[in-house]
């Protein structure tokens, strides 16, 4: 069967959900081998098998944790020469992006970016994409070699495929450029606790409603109570009420979660950009008009400081 190359991001060995989404998705267009690169392999490869992975392929080097993406593209053309894939899957996160990007150059084959899903097709893999600040969906495939395509997180639900998952030594030969860039620092975000605003399952965001940054602990409570990430409009960026790395929308970040709840937010199209691939979207808004409400699965009309504190105590009573 066709074998399909699932980049695996991960820290220290602990797979990142996002590629347990990839190796999922992957098993629809062949059979997955994983590309695991740097230091854990020994943690990764049994997680990696019990969701499908037929063949682990494996290198560490310190120019994996010193360097920038040049020595990783080099790691994944190498795993791409030895496996001839009938497809590439990298996760949407910026370093998968570039990575993808990178190859696809290298080996001189068409890229999707940002696909929600990934099905199988007669002529090779077919992405659905969400375009033009999800006002369209568009279907795409790669005409040019190999497809190298990126997935964003939460498109696929996980689904376990033990598989044999045999862990194999790459070869990698570094290139010139591998060492150009070094990584001069790294500090670490002061940890809040909650899930990757990407990654998570359930986002809890807020908007200019909020009315001052003395409020967001209303929408964190919500979110903590839920295990979800917190999310907030431009207007609450903008107004300093919180972090521009929180931000979903076109300028921002773009979520799809399982559920979306969206306080004191209107719905302008730029925030939907970041956020209308959730699935299930729930607001909380006192304008009944506000057009946030056209693309709901579920609204109340009320004040969110009414509306969220006991949302949060049902939660949490549960
Ligand atoms: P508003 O539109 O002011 O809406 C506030 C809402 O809160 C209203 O509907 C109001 O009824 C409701 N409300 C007020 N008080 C309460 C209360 N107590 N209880 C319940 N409801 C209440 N926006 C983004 O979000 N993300 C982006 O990435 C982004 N990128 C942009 C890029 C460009 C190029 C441009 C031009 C704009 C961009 N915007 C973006 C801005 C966008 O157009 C909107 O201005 C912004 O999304 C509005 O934020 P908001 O919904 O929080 O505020």
């Amino acid at each position: 069967m066709a074998e399909v190359l699932v980049y695996v991001d991960h820290v220290d060995g602990a797979v990142r959900k996002p590629t347990l989404e990839l190796l999922t998705l992957a098993r629809r267009i062949g059979e997955p081998v994983a590309v695991h690169l740097g230091a854990g392999a020994d943690t990764a490869a049994p997680v990696l098998a019990e969701h499908g992975a037929v063949k682990v392929l494996t290198a560490d080097a310190p120019e994996f944790a010193e360097y920038l993406v040049v020595p990783k593209v080099d790691a994944v053309a190498a795993a791409y020469k030895a496996v001839s894939p009938v497809a590439v899957l990298f996760p949407s996160s910026a370093e998968g992006k570039e990575i993808a990007a990178r190859l696809a150059v290298r080996i001189g084959s068409g890229i999707i970016t940002d696909a929600i899903d990934l099905e199988a097709g007669d002529e090779g893999p077919v992405a659905t994409q969400s375009v033009f600040a999800a006002a369209f969906t568009t279907k795409s495939r790669v005409t040019t070699g190999t497809p190298v395509i990126t997935v964003k997180p939460n498109s696929a639900a996980v689904e376990a495929a033990p598989a044999a998952g045999a862990v194999e030594q790459l070869e990698v030969s570094f290139g010139e450029q591998a060492t150009g860039t070094k990584v001069v620092s790294r500090t670490p975000r002061e940890s809040t606790g909650r899930p990757e605003l990407t990654e998570a399952a359930i986002v809890v965001s807020g908007g200019r409603g909020i009315n001052g940054a003395e409020n967001f602990p209303v929408i964190e409570a919500l979110a903590d109570s839920l295990g979800g990430a917190v999310g907030a409009s431009r207007a609450a960026v903008d107004a300093g009420w919180y972090p521009h790395t929180n931000q979903v929308g076109q300028t921002g970040k773009s979520v799809s979660p399982q559920l979306y709840i969206a306080a004191g937010i209107s719905g302008a199209i730029q925030h939907r950009a970041g956020m209308q691939t959730s699935k299930t979207i729930v607001a909380i808004n006192k304008d009944e008009e506000a057009p946030i409400f056209e693309l709901v699965d579920y609204g109340v009309v009320g004040d969110l400081f009414d509306v969220v504190p006991q949302l949060t105590e049902e939660v949490k009573a549960r």
